[in-house]
């Protein structure tokens, strides 16, 4: 690598909800590092101005409207970009909701539904249609945001942090059926992160404290604590890394 060479260099990035949030994050970091980003989210507003927002950084990205849930959005987001840009290295598959607070046993069955449909489903959809795209290339690496969630359910999160497990598996499951393509899976569990999703949590000073006292690092993650990761695990430099789980919750407690 020459010395003005960054390490995604000629690699072409999909980000899914990535207008605001870890998404944002994720996608200005990629782009830094030197990959041509698309960014997306469901609001062609949100995507014109995150990318304008962007390329005043002087970053290289351009942007689509891409509800995941929606099979004809999700698959002009795949088509769409391996057209312009002649081919798909990297997804990362961050968009997730969640609809309802309470124990699991309360959560209503079409909140149920939307909560796997969108955050597990559409992850395994998405991955499903970028692999041949990758294999063409004969690399790939693909990222599932779950969260530590995932590992240790948060109270009052049931549903949520089913879906969030059920990503540890898929990554699991995925890693094994295409690395022998070149393609590596992982996954990223982050902890209580500052943004609109998790405003309950932080925006509230006593919840505040309450989760502070949980975190080693006494602080609420940022964003862009996410986006170094999210790089590093895209790169070379992760190139024996596949079908890993990684916390990143300034070491709140989830797992040996
Ligand atoms: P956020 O700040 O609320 O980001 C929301 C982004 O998602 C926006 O760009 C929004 O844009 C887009 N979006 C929402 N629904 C979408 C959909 N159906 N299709 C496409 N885009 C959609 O959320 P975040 O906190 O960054 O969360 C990102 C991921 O991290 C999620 O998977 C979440 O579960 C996970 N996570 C977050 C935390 C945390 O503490 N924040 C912790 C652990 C894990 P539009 O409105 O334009 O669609």
């Amino acid at each position: 690598m020459s010395s003005t060479a960054k390490k995604l260099d000629g690699r072409i990035a999909i980000v899914t909800a990535s207008t605001d949030g870890i998404g944002f994050a994720v996608a200005k970091r990629l782009a830094s590092d030197g990959a041509q980003v698309v960014v997306s989210s469901r609001k062609q507003k949100n995507v014109d101005a995150a990318v304008a927002k962007l390329k005043t950084e002087g970053l290289t990205v351009t942007g689509m409207v891409c509800h995941v849930g929606l099979k004809e959005d999700r698959e002009k987001l795949i088509e769409d970009t391996v057209s312009k840009f002649g081919g798909l290295d990297i997804l990362i598959s961050n968009a997730a909701v969640n609809p309802v607070f309470g124990p699991v046993l309360s959560c209503p069955e079409d909140a149920w539904d939307k909560i796997f449909d969108i955050n597990v489903k559409t992850a395994f959809l998405l991955a499903k249609s970028a692999v041949p795209h990758m294999e063409k290339r004969g690399r790939g690496s693909i990222i599932f945001i779950s969260s530590i969630a995932g590992f240790q359910p948060f109270s009052a999160l049931g549903a949520y942090s089913v879906s969030k497990t059920a990503l540890l598996g898929l990554t699991k499951v995925l890693a094994q059926e295409v690395g022998h393509s070149g393609i590596r899976v992982n996954c990223i569990a982050p902890g209580v992160i500052q943004t609109k999703f998790s405003a309950m949590l932080v925006d509230n000073d006593d919840v505040r404290n309450k989760v502070l006292e949980g975190i080693p690092l006494q602080r609420i993650g940022q964003p862009d604590d996410m986006g170094g990761l999210a790089s590093f695990l895209c790169s070379d430099d992760a190139s024996f890394i596949t079908g890993e789980n990684i916390v990143a919750a300034g070491g709140a407690q989830s797992r040996l």
